[in-house]
């Protein structure tokens, strides 16, 4: 899966994304991120300015449309002359904004079937609403606050898409076992020693008895996500017959 990131700041993205288990994944080619620096497609070759003043009013500066256009352009051919198959696909333009939908794991899921997917990220008092209408397929934001700019919410998105592509976990299972997986929270887990500070692992997770852990951890995501996410329970609930919900956690 390949990322193509529109940023000014290209290395704070590069930096926070080659490291890890997604540096890894790049190492192994599962995927690619591809950052684009929106100011090398300015047509103001003296001073490369990318903002200007917002009409009406108002304070601070406002990326204009021209270098984000131009740049897109770029991407845009870039991938198509990949897919060159006669099929034209237009790739999904995210501009990660707090104007967009807050992003929901199942987004990861929907974004990780693409083969490639272009980011916008926004910088001082955001974007030229005529390019935004011009490209941008998906309005996504990162919850209800407001930051400097717009690279650290795509490294969020691209992260959480990205572990979901095969192969770039080393253990594929875990991705369905996690939070979030059914609109269940995951279970409390315990590595050794057995007892730390005079506290105890759960016996039945010693006990060598699959069905029973697995009964426990599904009752334990049951009980820990009505308690810590309600609005999570509500929709699992709406969606489970209620025997399962009566029964006691076992202990
Ligand atoms: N004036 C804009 C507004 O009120 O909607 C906010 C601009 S913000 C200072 C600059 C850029 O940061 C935005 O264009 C966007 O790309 C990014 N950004 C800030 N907060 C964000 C969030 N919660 N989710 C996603 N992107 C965000």
């Amino acid at each position: 899966m390949n990322f193509h990131i529109m940023t000014l700041f290209p290395e704070m993205v590069e930096q926070g994304l080659t490291t890890s288990i997604l540096g890894r994944a790049v190492e192994n080619n599962l995927i690619t991120i591809d950052t684009v620096n929106i100011r090398d497609y300015t047509d103001d070759l003296k001073h490369r300015k990318v903002d200007d003043y917002t009409y009406g009013g108002g304070a601070g500066m406002l990326m204009q449309a021209q270098p984000i256009y131009d740049c897109w352009k770029a991407i845009e051919s870039k991938i198509q002359n990949k897919n060159a198959d006669g099929v034209s696909h237009k790739t999904r333009v995210i501009y990660v904004t707090p104007q967009g939908s807050v992003f929901q794991q199942n987004m990861a899921q929907e974004f990780a079937k693409e083969e490639d997917l272009i980011f916008l990220c926004g910088h001082y008092e955001g974007i030229d609403e005529r390019v935004l209408e011009t490209i941008v397929t998906d309005y996504v934001s990162i919850g209800d606050y407001i930051l400097t700019g717009g690279e650290l919410p795509a490294m969020v998105m691209i992260d959480a898409i990205a572990r979901l592509v095969p192969g770039v976990l080393n253990n594929d299972v875990s991705a369905e076992t996690e939070s979030f997986h059914d609109n269940l929270l995951e279970y409390p887990q315990y590595s050794r020693p057995e007892v730390w500070m005079e506290r105890k692992v759960p016996q039945i997770l010693l006990s060598g008895d699959h069905a029973k852990v697995d009964q426990w951890r599904l009752e334990q995501s049951i009980e820990r996500t009505r308690q810590r996410r309600p609005d999570l329970y509500e929709k699992w609930l709406a969606e489970h017959p209620p025997k399962l919900d009566k029964r006691k956690p076992v202990l």
